[in-house]
């Protein structure tokens, strides 16, 4: 069912715009957001999933507090800060409602959107059939590769290096299984948080640790002594996860997005947090690939 436009200008949109901007800056520039006074925003029918969150004031949104560039529970501001948070202050910001972000790992975060615990997942989850049969992707908001991160002068240059290696990656992600797939020899080590993979590699506990290179980024930001070897082994294109069958929920998170990319947030957004620690030739621009093609490059085996 479609929703009527009746779209009005609300006071406190322009107040909740306000206390984002303030909350996610910390006294930075102060335009993210787009240089819009206030935001419009629709009010949606009470039966609707975007009506209750309305109801209720807030939104749930589960994200990684970790994983530095696109969710980061940052002890010195005590703030939630990167690219998934900034989408989801984003799309609150478009219900009038407050944020409210809570930890979703690899393992647990589509757990948690089925038992209603949270509304949202945004936590740099790649887009698989075998997903997709649990929840509802939107379409793609960003697309990773795979890669893996060494300490400096390691003799592992590829994937086939990992046979034999202690390797580090989060259970319940991609990488579980395209690693015992790829390097079957490997001596895989599932961890439910990336930080634990970075403090064991810089304990020399392990070998390698392979993510999607923005997570790998945020570990060399943190840590110059580790590189990313630049392989682009797999590509990951994040959606936002939405409950099983919400189709109209699905349809405003992606007229979000669009507007998200559309409006130049989407742009930058991503130089604040993935562009500016990386070399201008490899930084990119939004998704050009649709939730379809997406699905199939991890189809269900
Ligand atoms: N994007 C990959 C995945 O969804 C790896 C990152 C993560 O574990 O969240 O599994």
């Amino acid at each position: 069912m479609k929703m009527g436009s009746k779209w009005r200008l609300v006071a406190i949109a322009t107040l909740v715009l306000a206390a984002l901007t303030l909350v996610a800056c910390g006294g930075d520039d102060d335009d993210e957001n787009g240089d819009e006074a206030a935001v419009e925003v629709e009010q949606f029918p009470a039966n609707t999933t975007m009506g209750k969150i309305q109801e209720a004031g807030e939104i749930r949104i589960g994200v990684k507090f970790d994983v530095p560039p696109f969710g980061f529970n940052n002890p010195q501001t005590g703030e939630v800060e990167g690219f998934d948070v900034d989408l989801g202050r984003y799309i609150a910001e478009r219900l009038g409602v407050e944020p409210v972000f809570r930890e979703a790992t690899s393992d647990n975060r589509i757990p948690l959107l089925v038992d209603g615990t949270i509304d949202l997942i945004l936590s740099t989850m790649t887009i698989t059939e075998e997903r997709d049969l649990e929840v509802d992707f939107s379409e793609p908001y960003y697309v990773a590769n795979g890669d893996i991160l060494v300490p400096e002068g390691s003799d592992i240059e590829g994937i086939d290096d990992l046979n034999g290696q202690r390797v580090c990656t989060a259970l319940g992600s991609t990488y579980q299984e395209t690693i015992k797939k790829e390097a079957p020899d490997a001596d895989l080590r599932l961890i439910d948080r990336y930080s634990e993979c970075l403090e064991l590699i810089q304990t020399g506990a392990i070998d390698a640790i392979s993510t999607d290179d923005v997570i790998l980024t945020g570990m060399v930001v943190e840590d110059e002594t580790l590189e990313i070897l630049g392989i682009e082994y797999t590509t990951e294109p994040y959606g936002a996860g939405v409950p099983e069958g919400d189709t109209e929920f699905k349809q405003f998170v992606d007229a979000t997005i669009a507007e998200f990319i559309d409006d130049g947030t989407w742009q930058e957004r991503y130089d604040e947090w993935v562009g500016q620690y990386i070399p201008e030739e490899q930084r990119q621009g939004p998704p050009d690939i649709t939730l379809k093609e997406a699905l199939k490059l991890f189809p269900l085996e």
